[in-house]
C-alpha cells in the first residue's frame, strides 16, 4: 500500500490536507474549508474522497464539506463535543476512538483551546498528526474557548508523541510565528537556524508545514514553557517568574503573542 499527504492551500494561508491511498485512488480530506478549491484537486489528481476529517468547528476547516458531501456523499466525522456546529456531520468522535481509512487507523485526541472540542487525528502508520489550530510551525492556536491550562494539557499531549510525528497544522504561519518566537527566545540556536530555513522555503513558494515534532519541541517557544533555560530567560524579561508552573508560564506567552501585533495568530 502506498500513500501520501498532499497539501491544499486554501484562502489567505489556510492548508486542506489529502490522504492519498493510490492504489485505490482513493482519499479522506482533513479540514477541507472551501469546497470548490478542493473540489477542483480531487478532480485533478483523479481521486475520489472516501472520508472527511474535521479537526474543530471553524468555518476555514468544515466551511467546504457541504460541497463535497453534495458531490461524493463522504461522510464526516469531526469531534463530537462539536457536533451541533458542524453541518453534514456523520460521527461525532473523541479521546480513544479510532477513524479508519483504507488500511490506516487514526487515533483521535482531544486537543482543546483553540476550541473547547478540538481533536486531532494521530496516524501511526504515516507519522503523521493532523492538528488543526492546536499546533502551529513555531506557535499555537489562540485561546478562542479554552484557557491556557487546557492548551498546555493538549500540548503536552502532542509533544509525548515519538520526535519523528510530522505535524500537519491548519495554517501557513511558520514566518510570521518566527518573528515573535525569536522576540522571547533570542539565544536559541536551533529556533535561529529553523527561522533560516523557513524562510528559505517560504522564498522558494514552499510550505513550513508539515513541520517534525523533534524540532519544534527544541524551537517552539510554547512547548518549551518548561525548559530550564528559557525560563531563565523568561524571567530576566520579566515575562513569567521563575517559580511559576509551566502551564502558567505558556500562559502568560500565549497573552504576549496575542498582543504581539499579529492579531491573526
Ligand atoms: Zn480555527
Ligand atoms: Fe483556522
Amino acid at each position: 500500500m502506498s500513500f501520501t499527504i498532499e497539501l491544499v492551500p486554501e484562502f489567505k494561508d489556510n492548508y486542506a490536507f489529502l490522504i492519498v491511498d493510490h492504489d485505490l485512488g482513493l482519499t479522506t480530506v482533513v479540514d477541507p474549508g472551501d469546497g470548490e478549491v478542493v473540489l477542483r484537486e480531487l478532480k485533478r489528481r483523479e481521486l475520489y474522497p472516501a472520508l472527511i476529517l474535521n479537526t474543530h468547528h471553524h468555518p476555514d476547516h468544515i466551511g467546504g464539506n457541504d460541497r463535497l458531501q453534495q458531490e461524493y456523499g463522504a461522510p464526516v466525522i469531526g469531534p463530537a463535543r462539536e457536533k451541533g456546529y458542524i453541518t453534514g456531520i456523520s460521527r461525532g468522535v473523541s479521546s480513544g476512538d479510532i477513524v479508519t481509512f483504507s488500511t490506516l487507523r487514526g487515533e483521535v485526541m482531544e486537543t482543546p483551546g483553540h476550541t473547547d472540542g478540538h481533536v486531532s487525528y494521530y496516524f501511526p502508520q504515516l507519522q503523521a498528526l493532523f492538528c488543526g489550530d492546536t499546533i502551529f510551525t513555531l506557535g499555537c492556536g489562540r485561546l478562542i474557548e479554552g484557557n491556557s491550562k487546557q492548551m498546555w494539557e493538549s500540548l503536552q499531549l502532542i509533544a509525548a508523541l515519538p520526535d519523528e510525528t510530522m505535524l500537519y497544522c491548519g495554517h501557513e504561519y511558520g514566518e510570521l510565528n518566527a518573528t515573535f518566537a525569536l522576540a522571547v527566545d533570542k539565544d536559541n540556536f536551533d529556533l535561529k537556524k529553523r527561522t533560516e530555513e523557513i524562510a528559505m522555503l517560504r522564498k522558494l513558494g514552499k510550505p513550513s508545514v508539515p513541520t517534525q515534532l523533534g524540532v519544534e519541541k527544541r524551537c517552539n517557544p510554547f512547548l518549551r514553557a518548561g525548559a530550564p533555560e528559557f525560563r531563565e530567560a523568561l524571567a530576566k524579561a520579566r515575562v513569567a517568574p521563575l517559580d511559576a508552573d509551566p502551564a502558567a508560564v505558556f500562559g502568560k506567552l500565549r497573552t504576549a503573542k496575542d498582543h504581539f501585533g499579529q492579531k491573526a495568530l
